[in-house]
């Protein structure tokens, strides 16, 4: 019986192993689809605070990795396919059929970018397209980049972005933005902003990185206009889906999927249950964010496994 399972291998799941491997909880990590989480499809890290000078994501990342394992995790690499969580001992099986029962189940799968689905996207991935500008913004300034993506967090991205780069593109396919009304007026306040309406991509170009998109401007199929923008960035903003498929049988979700905490504390709805990271954050997304999450859950889950003997 496992006292502590960890589902992900993201900040949040590295960070809920040390934790809980130094609290002597003798934790158990599935690393999942993308061992090392979302960062591992960036390039440098230079907002984890203790790196001054920056640090590699996937550097970042097996240094996590390292000190989960120093503290006695055990790190396997399949992938949850199932679970249960209609009684303790929960269950949750793999894809090589076999099960884990355990005492206490951190939830930390984090959430995937939604892309458009474009061979470009994967092409040109860590070398001009981003999904994350917090993360992949420095990297832009006084350059020109677009933004896709028409609600909230590709505005807030858009003006995050114009205070680095300078020009921003937000390439929106529909004839108005979906965002609330006080984002779109920062969008539209911005002179370094120019948003590009009922515009859709259909590539992008460029020798050793992202040189231009390949756009159409469609007003009605006839009235369609193919161009080439020159940008040096292309960022995606069109949403994000927390990978809780697994568990909304079980625990209480926002209608967007991300599972539902209580307050401050990583507790879901079910005694032992915890959720931590992306999966459970529909605003932040931050690394250093998911990493302090996977910190509480590791110290409500020793709480509760001492309160539970
Ligand atoms: P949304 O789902 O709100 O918006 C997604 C945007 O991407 C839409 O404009 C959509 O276009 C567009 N889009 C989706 N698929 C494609 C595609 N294939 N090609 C081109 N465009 C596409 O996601 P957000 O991440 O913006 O927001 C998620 C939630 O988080 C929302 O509730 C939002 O309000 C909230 N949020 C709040 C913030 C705040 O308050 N500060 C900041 C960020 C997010 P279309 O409109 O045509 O469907």
């Amino acid at each position: 019986m496992i006292s502590c399972l960890i589902l992900g291998s993201g900040p949040a799941g590295y960070t809920a192993a040390i934790y809980a491997g130094r609290a002597g909880l003798n934790p158990v990590i599935y690393e999942g689809i993308q061992p090392g989480g979302q960062l591992t499809i960036t390039t440098e890290v230079e907002n984890f605070p203790g790196f001054p000078e920056g640090i590699d994501a996937n550097e970042l990342m097996e240094n996590m990795r390292q000190q989960a394992l120093r503290f006695g995790a055990r790190i396997e690499s399949h992938i949850a396919v199932k679970a249960d969580l209609s009684a303790s001992p929960y269950k949750v099986w793999f894809d090589d059929g076999s099960c884990e029962e355990c005492l206490t189940l951190i939830i930390a799968t984090g959430a995937t970018a939604k892309y458009l689905g474009l061979d470009d996207e994967k092409k040109y991935q860590g070398i001009g397209v981003s999904a994350c500008a917090t993360c992949d913004g420095f990297f832009y300034r006084k350059k020109t980049v677009a933004v896709v993506g028409g609600g909230d967090t590709a505005c807030e991205e858009a003006s995050y972005l114009a205070g680095l780069a300078q020009k921003v593109y937000l390439i929106v396919r529909k004839p108005f933005l979906r965002a609330s009304k006080a984002m779109q007026q920062r969008v539209f306040d911005n002179p370094k902003i120019e948003v590009l309406f009922e515009t859709n991509t259909l590539g992008l170009y460029g020798e050793e990185g992202v040189e231009g998109a390949h756009l159409v401007h469609r007003k009605g199929e006839p009235d369609e206009r193919r161009y080439d923008l020159p940008i040096d960035g292309f960022f995606l903003a069109i949403g994000h889906k927390p990978n809780s498929d697994l568990f909304t049988q079980w625990l209480k979700t926002y209608e967007t999927g991300y599972i539902l905490t209580k307050g401050q504390t990583p507790c879901t709805d079910v005694p032992g249950v915890f959720a931590a990271g992306d999966v459970a954050d529909p605003l932040y997304r931050q690394a250093i964010a998911a990493a302090a999450s996977g910190c509480k859950a590791a110290m409500e889950a020793e709480k509760y496994l001492a309160a539970n003997k």
